[in-house]
């Protein structure tokens, strides 16, 4: 199994990261231990800044290679909220050298998915609404009706460069309104006025 994350999906995320609008989607991996079910989330010790990024993650159905956009919908039927947990300081510093984001991103339980799962028959995945509450204020509002690429883009762009396999996690990139997380510190993400998850940061 692994879990793909697309960067910079929402123009006003990338706008509050200083970073250029994309032309075409990008992507990085975590490896599967990134994978964190329970819902609490330890803050690593090698990092002063771990930031939340919540984002609807797609569930990977069938083996895929190559998809074609308008086929990209028969290879999932669920998807769910999840955190890309960020060490925002480490990546800052692997953005200035150049160099690969793994220690930034790819960490053990950075990739943080809610138990609840939703079926894509139910929901209009082109205009989901979605949010983060950080101690009962809402930080994070989105609506993939402003993503750049659409879930099926992405699965079709990222299935040109690597097969796509039955449980891959793909998570689809951040709206604007990322922040610090420290100790003590309660998320709880909804899903249109759903409660899909809560987590406590330790
Ligand atoms: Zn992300």
């Amino acid at each position: 199994m692994k879990i793909i994350c697309i960067g910079r999906n929402y123009s006003e995320h990338a706008k509050e990261m200083n970073a250029a609008v994309p032309t075409q989607p990008m992507f990085f991996l975590k490896p599967d231990t990134a994978l964190n079910r329970e819902n609490k989330f330890y803050i690593p010790s090698f990092s002063n800044n771990v930031h939340y990024e919540l984002e609807i993650v797609v569930k990977i159905s069938k083996v895929g290679k190559s998809i074609d956009p308008k086929f990209a919908h028969k290879y999932y039927n669920e998807f769910t909220l999840g955190i890309d947990f960020t060490a925002r300081d480490l990546q800052a510093k692997c953005k200035e050298k150049g160099h690969p984001w793994e220690i930034a991103k790819g960490f053990d339980n950075s990739a943080f998915l809610a138990s609840e799962t939703f079926n894509k028959e139910d929901y209009d995945l082109n205009n989901l609404n979605f949010e983060l509450l950080k101690n009962n204020e809402s930080v994070q509002k989105g609506s993939s009706s402003d993503m750049i690429f659409k879930i099926d883009e992405l699965i079709a762009y990222v299935s040109k460069f690597i097969t796509l396999k039955q449980g891959d996690l793909l998570f689809t990139g951040t709206p604007s309104g990322v922040g610090q997380i420290v100790q003590g510190d309660q998320l709880i993400g909804k899903l249109e006025d759903k409660k899909a998850f809560e987590l406590a940061v330790l």
